[in-house]
């Protein structure tokens, strides 16, 4: 007999509003196969739980680093190079901290119980035209999951939503198209040689993959993170906002430069690569709309 599909989140937000219509329930999932120079969440990158470290609790006392059978953790920290030798011990360094400095982000569950959950917030997303969106991480990297919760939660009349980055087989799209009432879309740059060098990844995949969705007649909203100095400026905005219209995509939101994760990356033990970034003006962001407008898109926002 099949058993329950699980997947591996790394956080439930219960009250976002920011990824779809009206209140919406945010689960957000391990694993992206994307490496993108100025991510948001970079404790989502990995697809297995892994331990953080928070410095505003640690107390620099180094029971942890005496605990832990490799010895690859010192002060809380461990050195991203090791990271990947941290899987052998039931988190000995966490039943070793005594201040609270140390937590696993990630955990194991299943997607009935993620649907249960949700349908608690059922009468909330009712009276706000919300619903459930999959986020990440890269949703469509736990197909499975994705695809089980969003049927669930569509069974009891919830909307559904995922964000993506657009970078999987298409066959994994058309399974989630089935169950999914909106697509948040990230675009990243236009220039597949750029796309390459901040992502990692070619963007022929997703450009090809957003075609196919508007096509396939799916609600697409394209999303496009706004990054100082590598995708902001009006030429790369228009020449994105020409590319994304000529795929036949109508709706796009401009999504202005965020500097919350900062702290994020101290958590993983690395740099951050944007720490003298500030989020662009309120006119520059309308400057960019109205480009997008001209190329023919639909400006949208949530929350
Ligand atoms: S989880 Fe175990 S192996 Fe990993 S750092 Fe902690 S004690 Fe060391
Ligand atoms: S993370 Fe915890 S155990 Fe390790 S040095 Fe900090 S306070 Fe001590």
């Amino acid at each position: 007999m099949k058993g329950p599909v699980k997947g591996i989140i790394f956080a439930v937000d219960e009250t976002a509003s920011h990824d779809g219509p009206g209140l919406r329930m945010n689960v957000y999932l391990k694993g992206c196969p994307l490496r993108c120079a100025w991510c948001h969440s970079p404790e989502s990158i990995s697809p297995e739980p892994e331990v953080v470290w928070y410095s505003a609790k640690c107390k620099k006392c180094n029971e942890c680093s005496k605990a832990c059978p490799d010895k690859i953790i010192s002060f809380g920290r461990i050195d991203p190079e090791l990271r990947n030798k941290c899987k052998k011990c039931r988190r000995m360094c966490l039943r070793a901290c005594m201040n609270g400095a140390l937590e696993v982000k990630g955990k194991e569950t299943t997607a009935l119980e993620i649907a249960e959950y949700a349908e608690k917030l059922a009468p909330f997303f009712r009276r706000s035209g919300g619903g459930i969106t999959i986020t990440g991480g890269e949703p469509a990297f736990q197909m499975d999951f994705t695809v089980e919760v969003l049927k669930l939660c569509r069974s009891k009349g919830m909307h559904t939503a995922v964000e993506t980055s657009g970078y999987a087989q298409w066959k994994v799209f058309e399974k989630i198209a089935e169950v999914t009432d909106l697509f948040l879309f990230d675009i990243k740059h236009p220039d597949d040689k750029l796309h390459r060098a901040y992502t990692g990844v070619s963007n022929s995949l997703i450009f090809g993959n957003l075609a196919r969705l508007i096509k396939k007649g799916a609600n697409v909203v394209v999303r496009l993170p706004l990054i100082p100095g590598y995708n902001d400026s009006l030429q790369t905005v228009r020449e994105t906002a020409g590319r994304i219209k000529e795929t036949g995509v109508i709706k796009v939101s401009l999504l202005p430069f965020n500097p919350a994760s900062a702290g994020k990356y101290s958590w993983l033990n690395l740099a951050y690569p944007l720490s003298c970034t500030k989020p662009q003006p309120v006119e520059y962001i309308k400057e960019l709309e109205t480009i997008a407008v001209n190329a023919g898109l639909e400006v949208v926002h949530y929350g």
